[in-house]
């Protein structure tokens, strides 16, 4: 037994992995009738009524030649969570064995160890967040058998020394899993070219992550083959979907674009970081080397629920040790940053990203809107200049709030994850109701607008939207179409857009449209009323007073 088949959990190299009869076999065969797939196909024709190759082969292929190491020392996984568990599994007899970790760091490793009933010590790292080699050693001495360094590290961002993890892969008898989760966002180069130095070593990487393919589930551990062997063998069997495996190929035949989105990210990281450090509630922004950045607030509990408040959704790592007051800020979308630091001046500080853009504290809103059936967020900002960030599920209501938010000068952001499974009733709705409240919340008083909207623009259609933001719900609808469907909306639907952002917003919708096309009709429906409520929602200039004889809209 060489060192490596050493240190694997007794028991595991006699374990007789399940086989499959396409195992047996290697050519080109023409039926396939041995493992009770449905010959007949699937719902959604012949394409996936397959099993996915176990192996991976194609993906390991690629991935051993862009990476440069064998394909018998690569791992695939359901993501690189996967081969943590596996990684544990393979080596720590439950209730006997131990692993290290350096914390604050990656949570997984703990739980995995939890759930699969091994002992989990630490060795925290230094005020720097740099590797502490005197406290692993110390922890060495009572034997465990795998460390999990993380680098650059999640949550703190920085990455670890190159000789301080030489160091412990030369000192210590067990395994070393160099996690490099977030290694694409850092300028320091990987650890994989050493694979041939040392036979304790694992590098873990994902798609995840700077591949932008969280979604799918693909990750990988690199190592010796005496290792990856053990993973494949205790692996569940069709670990990685086809779909998954076909969409990280597609995705790695294209390394530039991945390369263009780090490079987008990492300066948008450097901007962010700059504009953090301006605002008086942040104490300090850590470096990072990935796509996080982590920062000390002077009161970071109250941040965090003020940013919840706001619809933004950060990381409370400040229970995390030498993490105190730190919350975790993923990198957003420069329109996302600039909300965040919106938020942040809000609560308390000042924003430098924002320049000329009209403060948050002008008329707009996020509502967030969350059923059994719905998740939606929408920010809209009445005094903007047509902007639209649309993401409903459905392409064409995506395309008909597009018109909306442009020819309404409204700037408009729309996330919904709708139950479109069931079909498109709950989406359109909700998505109608959320949006007519924050166009009512943005709209506050009411003072000094214009109140009434009307427009008639001309396709071949003739569309005809008449508007009062009366405060009183009423839609009149006289629209008929030919088709059942528009694009992957049902045209019933429309109706009921309209009947929901009326008794959401409160207003008086009067609606006709003639034409021979329907999406010429439905879509300069959507346009007349964008136009109409920009219109109305406009202030008339140095106006304050309620346009209404009754004083109250
Ligand atoms: N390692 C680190 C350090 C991570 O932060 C994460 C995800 N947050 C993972 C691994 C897991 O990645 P995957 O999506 O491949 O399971």
């Amino acid at each position: 037994m060489n060192e490596i088949e050493r240190l694997f959990r007794p028991g595991v190299l006699e374990l007789k992995p399940y086989t499959s009869a396409r195992d047996d076999f290697s050519g080109e065969a023409l039926v396939f009738l041995d493992a009770n797939e449905n010959s007949f196909g699937s719902a959604l024709g012949p394409s996936y009524s397959r099993y996915p190759d176990p192996h991976h082969r194609l993906l390991k292929q690629k991935l051993s030649e862009m990476k440069g190491v064998s394909p018998e020392s690569v791992f695939v996984g359901n993501g690189s969570d996967e081969a943590i568990d596996l990684l544990i599994r393979a080596f720590c007899a439950p209730g006997r064995d131990s692993i290290i970790i350096t914390p604050p760091t990656y949570g997984i490793y703990a739980v995995s160890a939890g759930i699969n009933g091994v002992a989990c010590k630490s060795a925290p790292l230094g005020s720097e967040f740099e590797l502490d080699l005197e406290a692993c050693r110390s922890v060495f001495e009572e034997g465990s058998k795998i460390i999990f360094l993380c680098s650059p590290n999640n949550p703190t961002g920085n990455s670890l020394k190159r000789e301080a993890n030489q160091s412990l892969l030369k000192s210590f008898d067990g395994v070393v899993v160099l996690d490099e989760a977030y290694i694409d966002f850092s300028e320091q180069p990987s650890f994989l070219l050493e694979l041939g130095n040392y036979r304790n070593l694992v590098v873990l990487q994902t798609l995840s992550k700077a591949w932008g393919l969280a979604g799918i589930r693909v990750g990988m551990a690199f190592a010796d083959p005496a290792i990856v062997r053990v993973l494949e063998g205790i692996k569940a069997t069709y670990n990685v979907s086809s779909l998954a495996q076909e969409w990280a190929l597609r995705a790695l035949a294209k390394e530039a674009r991945k390369e263009e989105l780090v490079k987008a990210l990492v300066a948008e990281r450097h901007r962010l970081a700059e504009a953090l450090k301006q605002v008086p509630e942040v104490d300090k922004v850590f470096p990072s080397d990935a796509n996080f950045l982590l920062v000390r607030f002077n009161d970071a509990k109250r941040i965090f629920q003020g940013l919840l408040d706001r619809g933004i959704v950060v990381r409370d790592r400040s229970d995390m040790p030498g993490c105190e007051n730190c919350l975790r800020i993923s990198v957003g979308l420069p329109d996302e940053n600039r909300e965040l630091l919106a938020a942040l001046e809000e609560l308390g500080g000042r924003c430098p990203l924002r320049g000329q853009e009209p403060r948050a504290s002008e008329r707009t809103a996020i509502v967030l809107r969350h059923t059994q059936e719905t998740w939606i967020r929408v920010k809209i900002n009445l005094d903007g200049s047509g902007r639209a960030r649309i993401q409903s599920g459905l392409g064409f209501l995506n395309h008909m709030l597009e018109q909306l938010s442009r020819h309404s000068g409204f700037d408009l952001s729309v996330e919904v994850s709708g139950d479109l499974h069931v079909d498109e009733h709950h989406t359109v709705e909700d998505t109608a109701l959320a949006l007519g409240e924050a166009f009512a919340q943005a709209l506050g008083d009411k003072r000094g607008i214009e109140r009434f909207g009307f427009v008639v623009p001309m396709d071949d259609a003739l569309a005809q939207v008449a508007l009062d933001l009366s405060g009183r719900p009423w839609l009149v609808w006289e629209l008929k179409f030919g088709r059942e469907m528009i694009g992957d909306v049902p045209t019933e639907m429309f109706s009921h857009f309209f009947r929901s952002f009326c008794d959401s917003a409160k207003c008086t919708l009067n609606i006709k449209a003639d034409g021979q096309n329907d999406h010429h009709k439905i879509e300069s429906v959507f346009k007349a009323c964008g136009k109409a409520l920009g219109m109305a929602a406009q202030r008339r200039h140095g106006a304050s007073e309620i346009p209404s004889t009754k004083g109250v809209l």
